[in-house]
């Protein structure tokens, strides 16, 4: 079956044919490998700009819960201080001065406790609203002042523990309990937790995170107290390392997390990874996609191009090849028209400018007169000379006869040695003076051979056109007069449109 819009573009070599499909190949491997290495450029670009986000934020909270600690440290500080506090130590009996002060104090700072320890944890004095102290051991090592974050899992809450030694040797503890000032934790698409020493998740807007251990895919083994808590459900995703996924329905997220210097707490960021993930899932199709419209565009382009340049081949050989044929057809109008022998125009031109002429004068009442000429015993000159002296004679005569008369006129070979003088815009008299200046002129130019001179004279018969008359009407007037002048001895002109008819003799 032939299919011409597209076999006009299937190559029509083998060797092109296979150099085609290559080269569509390749554009096709190159455009998918490219598009894929950009997309994974882009999820790349996607993952450090959310972990910069995340950073920003996990910078923010640790900031403010800094501020927090740093409060809670020097009233522990402060209360460490208290000159009761000293007399109680020296003397166990001014204990009710010691209690009172630290209830003062503790509802002064909204303190949820304030305790006072020996080493080994047993509680030697505390404000009367404390709850239990928790285990010695999680919030002092008896010789700094510590701060620790621990979780209460009943309360679903976390609060800040100071803890100051009181006593150089450390053999009593001041050990302040502050609840933390609610924070927004929120920011856009990132979820911010704070973990507690053993990474149980502390503080969290979401409630329903709280009393999780965040163990990260790589953390380390959890301790006892970790253990008893759930851990939050989080895997590794299979198509970006760098993105877990949460929960039972897997939501993809970024985890950051940032470790102050005391290790009491982290802050995490759990960032919203879902259109990072959504592109990695579309990876594939989105390069297919791309690879499409991209390899399409560049092989229409090429089309394009190509259908471009034959167009502009396929225009130029036209307009060549129209070029050459104005060429010719000027060449053969010029055949057609001319006579080869004088180059003069031919009988059928001379027709054609005569029907010109007489419309004109029909219409405008331009006058014109026409004179037929025939040399004289012409045959003697053939007989004489040769058929090719004769050929110049007439050459000759064409040439001097073009020469004579005005651009204007037209001088056309209508027989073997008859010519006839079209003259435009001419009246009688002036066509009359005019042929008889070519008479005189010829007469005066015979015709200068190496071996001889051929003088050689002409017969003309003149009339002028009248409206009413057709072309034989015109030609068999300017006959009669001609065959007049030849009667009348030759080498005269005589004229046929005057009542009278007319002739002149040379000289
Ligand atoms: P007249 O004065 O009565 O016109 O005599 P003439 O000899 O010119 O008249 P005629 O008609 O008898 O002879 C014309 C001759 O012109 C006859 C022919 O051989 C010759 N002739 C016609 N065409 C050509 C041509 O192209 N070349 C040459 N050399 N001779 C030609
Ligand atoms: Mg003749
Ligand atoms: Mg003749």
């Amino acid at each position: 079956m032939k299919l011409p819009g597209i076999s006009r573009w299937l190559p029509l070599d083998h060797y092109s044919f296979v150099a085609t499909t290559l080269l569509l190949v390749a554009l096709v491997l190159s455009s998918w490998f490219i598009s894929r290495h950009w997309l994974d450029l882009r999820i790349q670009s996607q993952i450090q700009e959310l972990k910069l986000q995340s950073t920003q934020a996990t910078d923010a909270a640790v900031e403010h819960l800094q501020r927090d600690n740093q409060h809670a440290s020097k009233i522990a500080r402060s209360l460490s201080s208290l000159s009761s506090l000293q007399r109680f130590l020296n003397n166990p009996r001014y204990s009710t001065a010691l209690q009172a002060d630290l209830n003062q104090f503790g509802k002064a700072f909204e303190l949820e406790g304030i305790w006072l320890l020996d080493r080994q944890g047993k509680v030697l004095s505390q404000s009367t609203a404390s709850p239990p102290p928790p285990e010695y051991d999680r919030y002092t090592d008896g010789k700094r002042p510590l701060a620790r974050l621990i979780f209460d899992p009943e309360q679903q809450q976390a609060r800040i523990y100071h803890a100051n030694p009181v006593t150089k040797n450390g053999s009593v503890t001041l050990l302040i309990c502050a609840t933390i000032a609610p924070i927004s934790l929120q920011a856009y698409r990132i979820e911010l937790l704070v973990t507690d020493a053993d990474r149980i998740i502390s503080l969290s807007d979401n409630p329903d995170r709280l009393g999780y251990l965040l163990a990260g895919p790589a953390t380390r083994q959890p301790t006892d107290t970790a253990a008893r808590h759930p851990s939050l459900p989080i895997s590794i995703s299979p198509l970006v390392p760098e993105v877990l996924l949460l929960g039972p329905r897997h939501e993809p997220v970024l985890l950051v997390s940032h470790t102050t210097e005391s290790k009491d707490y982290q802050v995490h960021a759990l960032a919203d990874a879902e259109p990072i993930y959504r592109l990695a899932r579309e990876k594939d199709s989105l390069a297919a996609i791309i690879t499409l419209a991209s390899t399409g565009s560049l092989w229409g382009g090429i089309l394009t191009i190509l259908t471009l340049q034959r167009n502009r081949r396929h225009h130029l050989a036209m307009s060549r090849a129209n070029d050459e044929l104005l060429h010719l057809n000027r060449q053969l109008k010029q055949l057609a028209t001319t006579d080869p022998l004088t180059q003069c125009p031919n009988r059928r031109a001379a027709e054609t400018r005569l029907k010109y002429e007489l419309a004109k004068l029909q219409r405008y009442h331009h006058p014109f007169c026409i004179v037929m000429l025939d040399i004289d015993y012409f045959k003697r000159i053939n007989d004489q000379h040769g058929h090719d002296i004769g050929d110049q004679v007439l050459r000759h005569f064409a040439i001097i006869g073009r020469k004579t008369i005005r651009d204007t006129d037209v001088l056309a070979r209508i027989g073997g040695e008859e010519f006839l003088l079209i003259l435009p815009e001419t009246a009688f008299d002036q066509g009359m003076q005019l042929a008889q200046r070519l008479l005189d002129t010829l007469a005066a130019t015979p015709l200068y051979l190496t071996d001889r001179t051929i003088g050689f004279t002409f017969s003309g018969g003149m009339t002028q056109a009248a409206a009413e008359d057709n072309i034989s009407q015109l030609l068999i007037r300017a006959d009669h007069a001609l065959y007049q002048a030849k009667e009348q001895g030759r080498c005269r002109i005589c004229s046929a449109a005057l009542p009278q008819s007319q002739s002149v003799a040379v000289g």
